[in-house]
């Protein structure tokens, strides 16, 4: 048996919000009472959503709400040369192939008639179309993308959250990229080569990556990689509105609220409030949420961000 590992995975695209650090801390928790080894993974490849100096206070900000993690940090931007290998072997293996499609291609196939369920997914125009990525430059004149062939086939993934799920990658979006135009590693490959390459076997995210998990156990699979990863896939803290936690319901970033006034304890107190270890809104220490950690509590709903929660982390004032 392998040791169990899990990793924070923090993008470096803005500040952490309430939302992102309540999973962080679960994250956390769950490591704790079970023995798991944390590793900490800054996903910073290059983009125009990361921003600099984004990556640096995150992780000071985690250190800030109390959790701890295990050095080196890894940066996905040091990572390239393990990427490249995984897309070779990909390649070779037949699995992935250059696509010159632009966005507007893949828009256009998917508004086409007698498109099913399986609308918006991509239809597989450059499967088998190039031999090589120096023949999709030669005959359309750009650099190609990479995408990976998935098949017509329930993937599944069993999550400790959700249950037994499955999915069908051909209907949900098709053959998917794995290294962007620019030959950069997308999101999907570089999860699965850093997990693979750290050990990592426990994962514990927002349930707006659940879909993600079947393409990364596709991925894993094609890759020949073998240790089973267990899944947490905890439900999003979301606006009144319902929408997930954004720029529109307010400033909700941790370093607004340090600002203001807000103390490490009201904010674990509302983060474990919304996590079910907490009957009501209350200041507490880590160490007190680490003794009432019941992982059977968790909550299986989304959480929402109201006016009360704001109006505890900068007056300290009590609520149901
Ligand atoms: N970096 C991703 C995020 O912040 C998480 C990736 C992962 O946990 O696989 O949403
Ligand atoms: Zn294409």
């Amino acid at each position: 048996m392998s040791d169990p590992i899990t990793r924070l995975a923090p993008s470096p695209t803005g500040a952490l919000h309430l939302g992102n650090a309540r999973t962080f801390l679960l994250n956390h928790l769950l490591a704790r009472r079970h023995g798991w080894r944390m590793l900490m993974r800054v996903e910073d490849l290059p983009g125009p959503r990361i921003k600099p100096h984004a990556a640096a206070d995150m992780l000071e900000e985690l250190a800030w709400l109390g959790l701890q993690w295990e050095q080196p940090v890894i940066y996905q931007s040091a990572r390239r040369a393990a990427y490249d290998e995984a897309l070779a072997k990909l390649a070779r293996d037949g699995w992935a192939y250059p696509c010159t499609c632009s966005r507007k291609d893949v828009e256009s196939a998917a508004l086409a008639p007698h498109a099913d369920d399986a609308a918006g997914a991509y239809p597989g125009a450059c499967r088998g179309r190039y031999a090589d990525a120096a023949d999709a430059r030669r005959q359309s004149g750009q650099d190609p993308a990479w995408r990976v062939r998935v098949e017509d086939a329930p993937v599944r993934v069993n999550d400790h959250v959700a249950g037994t799920v499955e999915f069908n990658l051909a209907r949900l979006g098709g053959d998917f990229v794995i290294v962007r135009r620019e030959g950069l590693a997308a999101y999907q490959l570089a999860v699965v080569v850093d997990d693979e390459a750290a050990g990592v076997n426990r994962i514990v995210r927002g349930d707006d990556l659940l879909d993600s998990a079947a393409r990364q156990e596709h991925l894993r699979r094609l890759l020949g990689m073998t240790d089973p990863i267990e899944y947490w896939h905890l439900p999003l803290v979301v606006g009144p509105d319902g929408r997930r936690l954004a720029k529109r319901h307010g400033d909700t970033r941790l370093a607004w609220f340090r600002q203001h006034h807000a103390t490490r304890e009201r904010v674990l107190g509302l983060l474990g409030f919304w996590s079910g270890l907490l009957p009501r809104r209350r200041p507490a220490e880590m160490a007190e949420l680490a003794d009432v950690f019941d992982e059977a509590r968790l909550p299986q709903t989304q959480v929402v961000y109201t006016r009360p929660d704001h109006d505890f982390l900068l007056t300290g004032r009590e609520g149901n």
